[in-house]
């Protein structure tokens, strides 16, 4: 069973700060999840309800100018005398459709984007987008607002020559800090949206724990998460969950902590908290001693079909018996005959690469489907099942699906904080963790009194 799920708050001084005073406040789970799943939107996709939800009851009325002038929304008194129209870009609107529904010719729409540069962003307009006009006391347009999301507007304002001048306005979301925990019983799926997390959020759960969990056959139940994440808000309203910071999971009776930890360069990645990453490294070469007989190319004329067909994968020629090597920690998804291939092996490695080994001559011993393989361990012997003019190694790399050059492919980050920024990954990492264990601690004290 899922519990209740109390969703308590910090209020974070910054993100990475190092705010020892916080605010910690349990509320019910009830009515705390109901107002939180509300805006589980995207910033980037696009979708109409992301801006409708913010400004549900502005559609096509006046609006009130401090929800559509940046400068306005920092004064404490609204100048509601503006009265703009807002239109929402849907698929298939043209910038002069948009124009036309605001009753505007395209000569008014000519004037607005003129033959400066940076007004031609207002033609670049994608659904869910708004467009908002404002017009003097006279009809004549003064201002066009391009609204992109809740974060990012462009105003253009009609200057005394009759042309316009555009200004980008950002704004900085608040951040604060959330906590989720959940208990599975059937999929972490279920367990996740059980638990408040959006679908994006689980998969991002997923992704983190996804080189040493394997969640579909791995999971029993009774395995349980918590994390906390960041949740932004904007006016004091949420609109977007942000990354996930700290997160613990207990599968089996293995537990798995991950925190993330933003390097100075702007990058991004989990680790354990002793600094090890996450992700798992791949070698590049699964056979010693071979030579390349042919490269990932798209249009190769095949040895056996005498045929243009693309070779999407790196040959290794190297004498029948050669050992090969897995080239990354992963699992097995497939031991077999597997047409042209011959004896293959696929291994998975966490949710995104996949490897493929082909004409083996034979499988090395307790190679199986759903076996955990280690990064340099023997799968598999060189030979010439299948579609092969001799003995040698087909070795494809894919990404997502997609077939990459294994000799060009980046290949995930993977190695440990080094150890000059070891201080600095401390001191940011240690606050989350302290975080994730206060509340999992609060939380626990919650549900106890609750009983
Ligand atoms: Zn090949």
């Amino acid at each position: 069973m899922i519990h209740p799920f109390p969703k308590s708050h910090i209020l974070a001084a910054s993100a990475v700060g190092i705010a020892i005073t916080f605010i910690l406040i349990l509320s019910p789970s009830g009515n705390v999840n109901a107002t939180r799943t509300s805006i589980p939107i995207e910033l980037n996709s696009q979708q109409p309800s992301l801006l409708d939800e913010i400004k549900s009851n502005q559609i096509a009325k006046p609006l009130p100018s401090n929800l559509t002038n940046q400068a306005a929304s920092n004064n404490a008194i609204p100048k509601l005398t503006e009265n703009w129209q807002t239109i929402t870009v849907k698929n298939g609107h043209s910038l002069s459709t948009i124009f036309a529904l605001a009753g505007l010719n395209d000569k008014v729409m000519y004037s607005v984007l003129g033959n400066k540069k940076q007004n031609k962003s207002l033609s670049q307009i994608f659904p869910g987008e708004q467009i908002s006009f404002l017009e003097n006391t006279n009809d004549e347009l003064t201002k066009v607002k391009l609204t992109r999301s809740p974060l990012e507007s462009i105003v253009y304002t009609k200057t005394k020559n009759g042309s316009f001048k555009s200004k980008k306005v950002t704004r900085k979301p608040e951040i604060q800090i959330a906590y989720s925990e959940g208990e599975i019983t059937s999929s972490l799926f279920l367990a996740g949206q059980s638990a408040g997390l959006s679908q994006k959020q689980i998969m991002e759960l997923a992704n983190i724990f996804g080189w040493d969990i394997d969640f579909i056959l791995d999971i029993r139940s009774g395995d349980k998460f918590n994390l906390i994440y960041e949740e932004l808000y904007l006016d004091g309203e949420k609109y977007k969950n942000g990354k996930i910071l700290a997160a613990k999971f207990s599968n089996q009776d293995r537990e798995l902590e991950a925190v993330l930890y933003r390097a100075k360069d702007g990058t991004s990645n989990y680790f354990t908290p002793k600094g090890n990453s996450m992700r798992k490294a791949f070698i590049r070469t699964p056979v010693d001693f071979a030579r390349i007989s042919s490269h990932f190319n798209l249009r190769r004329k095949h040895p056996v079909l005498h045929k243009i067909r693309a070779h999407k994968g790196t040959d290794y020629a190297a004498s029948r018996g050669t050992p090969i090597k897995a080239t990354g920690d992963g699992k097995v998804i497939h031991v077999g005959r597997k047409g042209g291939y011959g004896k293959a092996v696929i291994i998975q490695h966490g949710q995104k690469f996949t490897t493929l080994y082909a004409h083996m001559s034979k499988y090395a011993r307790g190679v199986r489907t759903g076996k955990r393989i280690k990064q340099g361990q023997i799968i598999g012997y060189i030979g010439s099942t299948g579609l092969a003019s001799g003995p040698h190694l087909h070795y494809e790399f894919r990404v997502n699906g997609v077939h990459k050059n294994s000799l060009k492919v980046k290949l995930p980050h993977a190695k440990p904080i080094p150890k000059k920024q070891l201080a600095d990954f401390k001191l940011q990492t240690h606050l989350y963790l302290a975080q994730l264990s206060t509340f999992s601690k609060s939380y626990q004290l919650a549900a106890n009194q609750k009983l």
